[in-house]
C-alpha cells in the first residue's frame, strides 16, 4: 500500500481500509474509524466504499457499504446514526432511540454537524470528502462525539462548541478529553481566496495558518487552526492527534471533493461506545 501515516493507524481487513487514532485505540470500550474508498461495492466515481446517500449513488450500494464497514469495525449495522450536515455548528446529543436515523429510517432533525452520545451501542456517523473530521473521546465520563469542520464549521468554532457541550451536558473535565483530527484536505492543497482568508482573521487564526501565495490566494491549514481552537478551548495539546493524510494528495485511496472536481463519493467518521 502506498498510503503512509506517522500519526494514524492504517487498518486493512480484506479489501476494506480505514484509519484509527492510536490514543483512542488504547481504550477497549471504544470502536472508531475513518473510512477510505477501499472495500465497498459502488462503481464509477463512487468506487467503491461510498457512504454518502446524497451524491447520486445507488441507494442499495450505499446500504451495502455501511454493512461492510460496520462488519469491519465490529459494530451492529442497526446502531448507526447519521448527521445531517449543512456546514453550520449545530450539535445534537443522541441516544438509543435515534439508532437507524438517516440510514434505515428518516431523520427527525436537520442541520446537524456534530453528534455526541454517552450511551453504548449508539454508533455516530458523520461524512466527509475534504472537510475535517473531529473525533472526541472522554474516557473518564465515557462520552464520544464527532464534528464536521469544513472551513465554515471551523470559522464557527464547532470544535470549541463540542468541548463546551461535553463539559456542560456530560460533566467532562477538559483535561480528560482526547481529540483526533482526521484525514482531510491539507495546506499543501487547500487554496482559498481573500474572502475566505478574511473570515479566519476574525477568529485570530491568521498568523501561521493562512499563508499568502500571491494573486491574493492563500493556503489554508484547517488542521492547525482546529488544533489552535481546541487548545484555546482547554484541550491539552498532548491529547490531540493531528492527521498527516491529505485527501487531495491521496486520491487513489480517499475521496476528495477538490481532487475529483466534485464527482466523488463520501467517507465516514464512525465512533461507538461499548457495553463493558
Ligand atoms: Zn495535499
Amino acid at each position: 500500500m502506498k498510503l503512509k501515516s506517522e500519526k494514524l493507524t492504517i487498518v486493512q481487513k480484506g479489501e476494506v481500509v480505514y484509519f484509527t487514532f492510536p490514543h483512542f485505540d488504547k481504550y477497549n470500550f471504544v470502536k472508531h474509524g475513518f473510512t477510505s474508498k477501499k472495500g465497498g461495492v459502488s462503481d464509477g466515481i463512487y468506487e467503491s466504499l461510498n457512504l454518502n446517500f446524497s451524491v447520486g449513488d445507488e441507494h442499495h450500494n450505499v446500504i451495502e457499504n455501511y454493512k461492510i464497514i460496520a462488519k469491519a469495525l465490529n459494530i451492529n449495522f442497526e446502531n448507526l446514526v447519521l448527521s445531517n450536515q449543512i456546514h453550520e455548528s449545530e450539535i445534537k446529543c443522541v441516544n438509543k432511540s435515534d439508532r437507524g436515523k438517516g440510514i434505515t429510517q428518516s431523520r427527525d432533525y436537520e442541520g446537524v454537524d456534530g453528534l455526541i452520545t454517552n450511551e453504548p451501542e449508539v454508533a455516530l456517523v458523520t461524512l466527509y470528502a475534504d472537510c475535517v473530521p473531529l473525533f472526541f473521546l472522554d474516557p473518564v465520563k465515557r462520552v464520544v462525539g464527532l464534528a464536521h469542520a469544513g472551513w465554515k464549521g471551523t470559522v464557527k468554532e464547532i470544535g470549541r462548541k463540542m468541548v463546551d457541550r461535553l463539559v456542560n451536558q456530560y460533566g467532562s473535565n477538559k483535561e480528560d478529553i482526547l481529540v483526533g483530527i482526521g484525514p482531510s484536505i491539507g495546506d499543501c492543497c487547500y487554496e482559498v481566496g481573500e474572502e475566505v482568508a478574511q473570515q479566519f482573521k476574525r477568529i485570530k487564526a491568521s498568523g501561521n495558518n493562512v499563508f499568502k501565495k500571491g494573486n491574493l490566494k492563500y493556503m489554508l491549514d484547517l488542521w492547525s487552526i482546529n488544533k489552535d481552537i481546541l487548545i484555546r478551548s482547554g484541550i491539552k495539546e498532548n491529547n490531540i492527534v493531528v492527521t498527516d493524510i491529505c485527501t487531495n494528495c491521496n486520491k487513489d485511496y480517499l475521496f476528495s471533493h477538490r481532487g475529483h472536481h466534485g464527482k466523488r463519493g463520501g467517507m465516514a467518521a464512525i465512533i461507538q461506545l461499548e457495553v463493558e
